[in-house]
């Protein structure tokens, strides 16, 4: 697309770098893994976004995951407006509260829920009640797990599997991640190890339920049951981050297709993105003998002025509600079509390229299939940006909205009909010859 096309994007870009770093309130907004100028965006209907310049493009990241039912869903607008009528913020407990923890209860196995208002509020004090229920301190992750922008969570593998971790970000002092250990992801022997050297000081293990933030890497078969008995072995909390997977993956989130088929259930979990119906509404939440640590009824503190929003409550229990096996079906569908139709044109360009799933999200790695199925960190690091960047390009021009990065998950909705999924089915062939070129 020429510039001329996105003036009145390059022109907001330009302002907003003067006032705002980098131009982006976020960094996975900006195109800098892929070059020129994020489309500022004007409004959203279905499964299309409209950019300033009047350009419509299908929309494949949903907010990143949120918009399950797709943009501008009718009721969840009619219940919204309602909300805001009466009243945008009481500072007292309201009904919407606890339907929405109801029917969280009701899906997961989590028998209560404390609401926060982002995903890293939500495994921030998630990791203080497992480490204050246990008396612990230590904290184990994985690599290319994300899990918000937590201090002790920005970490970096230390220099042998058993060290502790580093900063993975200026700012973080290494104090902050002295405490974190950053195993390689789905290694079975790295957990054993760590859990042999320090299980009497570690409080709790927290994994993605099924990582979507190295791109979408699902737990090998019986990785997730083999984590949640060896934190119980070794007296450690489970702590599976759905903030991404919760009620995306399928109705009861990765759970529902892991957890719940092997008779495992996590000590706590995570939630955000899809139970706010695109409003800011995250949970954490867990078995009642250890949600019962929390402040006021116990003495681990946690708090939150904007916690349980009547209006970001109101749009994700509408978006629950609206969340039937069908949708999940449909969902099901699309990606199904979708990441067909990606793998067929890039295998006829010639790109080696390797497609994962978990539940209804996928994603398309730009790595050589000889290395085998994209495990951990280490193998999605072998991406080649360069072929994603001329694709996501290709794609951009032909109406087609990409996450601007190789290495997240390809999100659609309950709106994403034939219409949308054929003008992404038109796009791939070309988009696949800019990548091989
Ligand atoms: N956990 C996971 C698995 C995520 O994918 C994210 C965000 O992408 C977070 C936590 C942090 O959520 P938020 O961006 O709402 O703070």
């Amino acid at each position: 697309m020429s510039d001329s096309a996105v003036s009145t994007s390059r022109a907001l870009f330009e302002r907003a770098s003067v006032v705002t770093p980098g131009g982006v309130n976020s960094p996975v907004r900006a195109f800098n893994a892929v070059g020129g100028t994020p489309r500022f965006i004007r409004s959203a209907q279905g499964a299309w976004l409209t950019d300033a310049d009047g350009h419509d493009y299908v929309d494949l990241i949903c907010s990143w995951g949120p918009m399950l039912l797709g943009h501008a869903h009718p009721e969840v607008t009619a219940a919204v407006q309602a909300a805001v009528g009466r009243g945008t913020s009481y500072g007292t407990p309201t009904e919407p509260e606890v339907l929405l923890a109801e029917e969280i209860v009701g899906r997961t196995p989590v028998e209560q829920v404390r609401f926060v208002s982002s995903g890293t509020e939500a495994t921030m004090s998630a990791i203080r009640l497992a480490r204050g229920f246990t008396g612990r301190d230590v904290v184990v992750k994985f690599a290319g797990c994300y899990h918000g922008h937590v201090d002790s969570l920005l970490a970096s593998a230390g220099s042998g599997l058993a060290t502790f971790a580093v900063p993975g970000t200026p700012g973080v002092p290494a104090s902050s991640t002295a405490l974190t250990l950053v195993l390689p992801y789905n290694d079975r022997a790295a957990v054993e190890q760590v859990f042999a050297e320090h299980g009497d000081r570690i409080a709790c293990l927290i994994t993605e339920a099924a990582a979507g933030n190295m791109g979408v890497v699902p737990p090998d078969p019986g990785f997730n049951g083999f984590l949640a008995e060896t934190c119980r072995t070794h007296g450690a909390l489970f702590v599976t981050d759905e903030v991404m997977t919760g009620f995306r993956a399928s109705s009861r989130g990765y759970w529902g297709i892991d957890g719940a088929q092997e008779g495992w259930v996590p000590d706590l979990m995570t939630f955000g993105k899809v139970m706010g119906g695109g409003f800011p509404a995250a949970a954490f939440g867990g078995r009642a003998e250890v949600m019962g640590h929390l402040s006021p009824q116990g003495p681990v503190y946690q708090a939150g002025t904007l916690s349980g929003n009547p209006i970001a409550t109101t749009a994700g229990l509408t978006t629950l509600r609206l969340a039937t096996d069908e949708v999940y079906d449909h969902i099901g569908g699309v990606a199904e079509t979708l990441k067909t139709a990606a793998a067929e044109a890039l295998t006829r360009a010639g790109v080696p390229h390797v497609v994962q799933s978990a539940g209804t999200m996928f994603s398309v790695f730009f790595t050589d299939p000889a290395h085998g199925p994209v495990r951990n960190f280490e193998d999605a690091s072998r991406t080649d940006s360069t072929a994603y960047a001329a694709y996501f390009h290709a794609m951009l021009d032909a109406g087609v909205y990409l996450p601007p990065s190789a290495y997240e998950a390809w999100f659609v909705s309950a709106a994403h009909d034939d219409r949308a999924v054929q003008t992404v089915l038109d796009a791939l062939p070309a988009a696949s010859q800019a990548a091989a070129a």
